[in-house]
C-alpha cells in the first residue's frame, strides 16, 4: 500500500490487515460464494459474525454479564437523542457536563426532552481544562449524568470517569473506546460511533446496564430508538448495517491480537506524549490544553505564527501526512492518533514538525 498516514478524526485510519481481510471477504466470504455485502442478516453466517463481534468486544473490555451490547445505526448523534428518550421519560431532569462541542451538541439534543442542568463546565476556559472535581454540582434527583470522555475537537480527555453521586453515568466514548481499559461497572451506558477508534462509519456500539432497559421510554419514542427493543432483538430489529458491523468485528479481533486494551493504553500514552513533548519543547507550536486533560487520541496544536498554518498543512501532505487540519470550529492543527495509527506515523509527523520549525524560525 502507498505510504501515507491519515490523521483524520473520522472516518479514520484502519489497520492494513483489517482492510486486506475485508477485501478478501468482499469478493467471497469464507468460500461461501457470497460477498459479505450480499449476506442476509438473518443467515447463520451473519449471525456468527454478530456473535463473534459481541464475544470479542466483551472479552476485550471485560464487559460484565449484566450489561447488553448493542450494534446500532445512526452514529453518535442518534445516541444524543436515544439516551434522554429512553432514560428520562418518568423524570425529565438530566445532568450534563459541558466540556466541548460534542457535549454541547448532546445537551442541545437533550433539551428537546426535558430540563438539563449543567453539572460542570469548561466553557469559561474554552474547553482547555477539565472542571475540577470540587466544581461539580450534580442534582441528586436527575435521571442520569452524561459526560464526553474524549472531546475530539478540543483534544480534551478525562483521565478517569467523574464521580456521579449515585446517578447512572452515561459516557460518550465515541473517540476513545478501546484505547484503554474501562471499568464498565461504573457506567449505566457507554456509547461510541465506530468511525473514530473502532472501525468504519455506519455502526455505533452501545453498552448498557440491563437494569436501565426496564426504564419506560417516552411514549413517542420510535420502536427503532428503544434500547429494550434493540436488546430483545439482538440489534436485528431491522436490517442493520451489516458491513460496518463485520468490519468492527475484525477490529475487535485485531485489538485482541495486538495485545488488548492494556497494550493500546501503553502505546497511546507513548505516541501522544511524544507529540506533546515536541510541542512543549518549542515556542513554535502551542497546545493550550492543561496537561492533566490532554487527549491521547486527538493532539491539537496551533502555530505561534498562525499565518504559516496553510503552508504547514500543504507541506505535510507532500510528506504523506494527510488530514491534519483542525476542526473548523477551533482551527489550527489536529493529529488524530487512534489505535490504528502506527508509531511510524507519529515518528514521521514529529520529523516533519521539527524540520518545518527549523526552516521557519
Ligand atoms: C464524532 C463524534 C460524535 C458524532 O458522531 P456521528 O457518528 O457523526 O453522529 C459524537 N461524539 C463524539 C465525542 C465524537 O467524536
Amino acid at each position: 500500500m502507498s505510504k501515507i498516514y491519515n490523521f483524520s478524526a473520522g472516518p479514520a485510519t484502519l489497520p492494513e490487515e483489517v482492510l486486506r481481510q475485508a477485501q478478501i471477504d468482499l469478493l467471497d466470504y469464507q468460500h461461501s460464494g457470497l460477498s459479505i455485502l450480499e449476506m442476509t442478516h438473518r443467515s447463520k453466517g451473519f449471525q456468527q459474525i454478530a456473535d463473534q463481534a459481541e464475544a470479542d468486544l466483551r472479552e476485550v473490555l471485560s464487559i460484565p454479564a449484566d450489561y447488553s451490547v448493542l450494534f446500532l445505526a445512526g452514529g453518535g448523534r442518534t445516541q444524543f437523542a436515544m439516551v434522554p428518550m429512553n432514560l428520562a421519560a418518568e423524570n425529565p431532569k438530566m445532568a450534563y457536563a459541558e466540556t466541548g462541542i460534542w457535549s454541547e451538541l448532546a445537551i442541545q439534543e437533550a433539551r428537546i426532552y426535558g430540563e438539563v442542568t449543567i453539572a460542570a463546565s469548561s466553557k469559561a476556559n474554552k474547553h482547555t481544562r477539565l472542571p475540577a472535581a470540587t466544581d461539580w454540582q450534580i442534582p441528586k434527583d436527575a435521571a442520569y449524568l452524561h459526560y464526553t470522555d474524549n472531546e475530539t475537537v478540543h483534544g480534551l480527555e478525562f483521565p478517569s470517569p467523574p464521580e456521579s453521586q449515585g446517578l447512572p453515568l452515561v459516557s460518550d466514548m465515541s473517540s476513545n473506546l478501546l484505547s484503554r481499559p474501562v471499568d464498565i461497572s461504573r457506567y449505566g451506558i457507554i456509547y461510541a460511533c465506530a468511525q473514530k477508534n473502532l472501525g468504519p462509519a455506519g455502526i455505533t456500539i452501545v453498552i448498557i446496564r440491563n437494569e436501565l432497559l426496564a426504564r419506560k421510554p417516552f411514549d413517542f419514542t420510535p420502536n427503532m430508538l428503544r434500547y429494550a427493543n434493540q436488546a430483545a432483538d439482538k440489534s436485528l430489529y431491522n436490517t442493520p448495517p451489516t458491513f460496518p458491523w463485520y468490519v468492527a468485528g475484525l477490529m475487535f479481533q485485531w485489538v485482541k491480537k495486538s495485545g488488548g486494551v492494556e497494550k493500546f493504553a501503553e502505546l497511546n500514552r507513548l505516541k501522544s506524549s511524544q507529540l506533546y513533548d515536541v510541542i512543549d519543547e518549542s515556542a513554535f507550536y502551542i497546545n493550550p490544553v492543561d496537561p492533566a486533560g490532554r487527549s491521547r487520541m486527538n493532539v491539537v496544536f496551533t502555530l505561534a505564527n498562525p499565518d504559516l498554518t496553510p503552508q504547514f498543512l500543504q507541506e505535510a501532505q507532500k510528506h504523506g501526512l494527510y488530514n491534519l487540519k483542525g476542526h473548523r470550529a477551533v482551527g489550527g492543527i489536529r493529529a488524530s492518533i487512534y489505535n490504528a495509527m502506527p508509531q511510524a506515523g507519529v515518528d514521521a509527523l514529529i520529523a516533519f514538525m521539527r524540520d518545518f520549525e527549523k526552516r521557519f524560525t
